[in-house]
């Protein structure tokens, strides 16, 4: 799991409408979390705490984490050392930033939910305290299937404030459950959402993966059926990337594991944005569905060039204009918090690298780049710049733009890399 959605780079997606950030994040997402508080003023900023522990490593991954094995977390050194310095490093940035307003806290790995529902509680309580979260602040958490296995723990996740779950099913094929390392069966999905349901859930995404080893078109909108007659208001459904290092990649090197062949992928892929969308779940990024009020309001602030703020090892913040990531060696990490310099490899986001990063990010989205950011960021005009470049895109049916905004359509998410590293050599050629 990660808690940025990582998908396959050169598939980028955008349905055929561009709703507006309020739009997609009507309240009702999320229910109100402790002491009622007036919304949050303009300085906003996010929360991402990375919990670097998994039970086991799965066959694809490539994401920061280590694996504990079958022993209980609790009785890991290590994981009590990260809970200690976790809060310690949240003492450290409420000294430095006082009460800043806080929209949002994403609990991301690694597997939170293999810890206890206390720790949360604590960061969730330590945050509180210091910060200034916002009534109704949407509080997510990442769980695997099999960590969900007892009501007791799903209710104490609730019960800490957590109101929001991305439970990482990927697949519900025992078969390529198992070829791809994970550590849960089918059964174990149908359960953990029992118990979420049971509990009170009432905004829980699948995480879901296609483009998988052997998997077809068919197989695939199978799974997705499968998925909806569990009712989730959220879907994310990323493609299988083949990440250096990892045994899938190996397999695959030494000439032993299959994929779909692209043609497929690309069905995969355009087939599901209109399953999807014919159950009321419309794509609101390129890997992300929602029903109306449950988009992520976590993600879509980083997507939106919101502040955030990453906590623990290997967690990257972007605030004030700075951003640095956090050594993803624990016992680095926790050196750099006693000496209390968690971001002494800061760098300044250069205005240059702010353009690149809107524009990236923007184009992930449905709503698209707002043109007029581009005079924000670069003093020009953007029609002057590429609006006949703009318009050859709309010609091919790559791109629209309506409402101000430019935005790719689903024929132009199958090439967007191409379309975004055209655009950077536009900018390169402007001086930008
Ligand atoms: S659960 Fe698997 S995919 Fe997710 S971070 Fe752990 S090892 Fe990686």
């Amino acid at each position: 799991m990660a808690g940025i959605a990582i998908t396959r780079s050169r598939i980028y997606a955008v349905p055929s409408f561009l709703p507006s950030r309020e739009a997609l994040c009507r309240p009702g997402a999320s229910g109100p979390y402790r002491s009622p508080r007036p919304a949050a003023p303009r300085s906003a900023m996010l929360v991402y705490i990375h919990v670097p522990f998994c039970r086991s490593r799965c066959r694809y991954c490539a994401f920061h984490s280590l694996p504990l094995g079958p022993a209980s977390p609790d009785a890991s050194p290590q994981v009590a050392a990260y809970r200690t310095c976790l809060l310690r490093e949240l003492d450290l940035w409420a000294a430095r930033l006082g009460r800043r307003p806080v929209e949002s806290v994403f609990f991301g790995g690694g597997t939170p939910s293999l810890l206890p529902p206390d720790f949360q509680g604590a960061v969730l309580e330590r945050i509180d305290r210091h910060f200034h979260l916002a009534a109704g602040a949407e509080i997510s958490m990442e769980a695997n299937p099999e960590s969900l296995l007892a009501r007791r723990a799903v209710d104490g996740y609730l019960a800490a404030g957590v109101n929001r779950i991305s439970l990482g099913v990927q697949s519900l094929d025992d078969a390529l459950l198992s070829r791809l390392g994970r550590p849960h069966r089918r059964a174990d999905v149908l359960r953990a959402v029992d118990h979420l349901r049971a509990a009170g859930c009432r905004n829980l995404g699948l995480d879901l993966m296609w483009g998988l080893p052997g998997q077809d078109v068919a197989h695939w909108l199978g799974t997705l059926e499968e998925a909806l007659r569990l009712e989730p208001e959220h879907i994310s459904a990323y493609g299988l990337t083949l990440e250096s290092g990892t045994p899938l990649e190996r397999e695959h090197a030494a000439g032993r594991l299959a994929l779909p062949e692209e043609g497929a992928q690309e069905r995969m892929f355009l087939e599901g944005i209109r399953l999807l969308a014919a159950h009321g779940l419309e794509q609101y990024e390129i890997s992300n569905y929602a029903r109306p009020g449950f988009c992520s309001r976590h993600n879509l602030g980083y997507w939106t060039g919101a502040d955030y703020l990453g906590l623990g090892p290997a967690a990257t913040s972007t605030l004030d204009g700075r951003r640095w990531t956090d050594t993803p060696d624990q016992m680095r990490w926790q050196a750099d918090i006693d000496a209390g310099r968690p971001d002494h490899d800061a760098e300044a986001i250069t205005p240059h690298i702010r353009l690149e990063e809107r524009l990236m990010l923007a184009l992930r989205t449905c709503a698209g780049f707002e043109l007029a950011e581009y005079t924000t960021l670069s003093g020009r005009d953007f029609e002057a710049d590429h609006g006949r470049w703009a318009r050859g895109l709309e010609r091919a049916g790559l791109a629209r733009t309506a409402g101000g905004r430019l935005a790719l359509t689903p024929r132009g998410l199958l090439v967007s890399n191409a379309v975004v590293a055209d655009l950077f050599e536009r900018l390169d050629e402007l001086g930008l």
